[in-house]
């Protein structure tokens, strides 16, 4: 069986303690690979690695950084299938997801780090007539970047192109579930011919090699997108060490469909907001609003659309639902469907754990499921649950929307259907989400700056903000 390895110093390593944990594949239920089981002896190494690669990495023009930037880009094109195929194996995803979705998306990012390293640069003020200011941004150092498992290399991948393409070197962790593409993906920076130690990945579980990495006071600059818990976790042991800290975290997100809405456009972009990736995508809007005089027909409509998914073998091209992530995710999200119950929730669609037949038939599966008659103040409707699991309730007014859109300690993302341009303002002004899609989901502009509010997260990703994360910035003061 295949042994994963870690990448330190541009050679594939062992772990040092020779230890391996089992790699499952959620759609058959079995281990099908093996990945180190590092720990703080492997992020040392990874350390200094990364460490000793900063000066050259740094000093070299951004035209050479950004060419390896773009080699990789294209190498992820040459191999997206088998990518596709490594993503859906690790995470359960219909592969065609993973070909439409996560590895273009990843191809992309390094594609837009490559061309953002030649064109970053830094402001100059001049203050009336008696001074100069100019700004210099410098790489911070080594960076550590961790990832979770829910958009393996798309998430890897656009933390770790911003920071080297800033000039920063990376010690870089992936989910201990899905780490096969991080993997793949370190072959193709050596097929790039990065120079060694620039980028690091050691594979782990985040209590030993994520701890690690936010310990290590090697490293100055912490980019993290997981769960809230982490979060705080990471936060705890790295601020106190003054690292600079970018946190993306989960989300409850509203996604508020008015009457005059676009009926057709709001009805099939909630299945796919609802249910895509089975609901594991931070930005799922998992808190369906429905103003009162169209509840019913939305209602109706999205339950008989949604009935009409097929959960199935993610390599299969019909599948709309793969494979949850693994069988302890499972269980949680069974477990806050069985919660909603006890909560007075009637159940619409779904509810329940399919079980497939034949090669899948050891698999994780759960139906899409769709909830009505729960109070916007109660548990399932106020904790993430990361999983094919909506709940529907109306609104009669835009203040009581806006209310229950913001009344969780999430703000990551909402999603609005409207009609009428000046509501579609009015609103997304006033709820505290770091995006708001307005008749759509989903959309990315690489440029625009994205991140949390509230529990959701500190920091913000994408375009120059997170060129900017990854340098300290000095300001040179010339008196004319
Ligand atoms: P986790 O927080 O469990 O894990 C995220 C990463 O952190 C993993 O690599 C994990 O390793 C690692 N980790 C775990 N414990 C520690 C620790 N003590 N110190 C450092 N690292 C640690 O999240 P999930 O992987 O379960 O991902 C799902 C969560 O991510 C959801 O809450 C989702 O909303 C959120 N998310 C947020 C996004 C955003 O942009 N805001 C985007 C996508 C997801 P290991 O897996 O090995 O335990």
């Amino acid at each position: 069986m295949e042994k994963i390895l870690n990448y330190i110093d541009g050679e594939l390593r062992a772990p040092l303690s020779k230890n391996y944990l089992e790699n499952y594949n959620p759609a058959e239920g079995k281990v099908y690979s093996y990945l180190p089981d590092s720990d703080a002896d492997d992020v040392h190494e990874a350390t200094l690695a990364a460490q000793s690669a900063f000066r050259s990495w740094s000093s070299l023009p951004a035209e050479k950084r950004s060419a390896y930037l773009q080699k990789i880009a294209d190498l992820i094109n040459r191999d997206l299938d088998q990518l596709a195929l490594a993503e859906s194996r690790d995470q359960g995803k219909p592969v065609k997801l993973a070909k439409a979705m996560d590895i273009p998306r990843a191809a992309a990012n390094m594609s837009f780090y490559a061309s953002a390293a030649i064109h970053f640069a830094s402001e100059a003020h001049i203050t009336d007539t008696q001074a100069i200011n100019y700004t210099v941004r410098n790489p911070i150092g080594a960076a550590g970047c961790i990832s979770p498992w829910n958009l393996p290399l798309y998430l890897f991948t656009w933390k770790i192109a911003p920071a080297l393409a800033a000039g920063c070197t990376v010690v870089a962790k992936p989910s201990e579930l899905t780490p096969m593409t991080a993997y793949l993906f370190s072959k193709l920076c050596m097929e790039a011919g990065l120079p060694k130690g620039v980028l690091n990945i050691v594979h782990g579980l985040g209590s030993k090699v994520g701890q690690a990495i936010s310990e290590h006071v090697g490293i100055t600059v912490i980019s993290f997108t997981g769960g809230t818990v982490t979060g705080k976790k990471i936060a705890a042991t790295a601020a106190p060490m003054f690292k600079k800290l970018s946190l993306e975290l989960g989300g409850k997100n509203p996604n508020i469909i008015f009457a005059d809405c676009d009926f057709e456009q709001a009805i099939s972009t909630s299945i796919h907001s609802s249910f895509a990736n089975q609901g594991e995508i931070c930005l799922c809007g998992s808190r369906i609003f429905v103003e009162r005089s169209l509840y019913k027909k939305y209602v109706d409509e999205l339950v008989k659309r949604t009935k009409a998914l097929i959960v199935g073998d993610p390599f299969d091209e019909a599948t709309n639902l793969g494979a949850m992530v693994s069988e302890a995710h499972m269980n949680k999200v069974l477990s806050y469907i069985a919660l909603a119950k006890q909560e007075g929730g009637k159940i619409l669609a779904g509810g329940n754990q399919v079980k497939l037949t034949g090669r899948c038939a050891g698999g994780y599966f759960l139906e899409p499921t769709i909830i009505v008659g729960l109070d916007p103040q109660c548990r399932t409707n106020q904790e993430e649950i990361f999983g094919p699991v909506v709940t529907i309730m109306p609104f009669d007014t835009e203040e009581e929307v806006i209310m229950y859109a913001n009344s969780t300690s999430y703000g990551l993302s909402a999603t609005l259907w409207t009609e009428n341009l000046k509501r579609a303002h009015r609103v997304s002004a006033q709820i505290k989400s770091g995006i708001i899609w307005v008749n759509c989901w989903l959309f990315r502009d690489l440029r625009t700056p994205f991140g949390g509010m509230k529990q959701s997260g500190v920091g913000r990703e994408g375009g120059w903000e997170a060129m900017r994360f990854f340098t300290e910035a000095k300001n040179v003061c010339i008196k004319l």
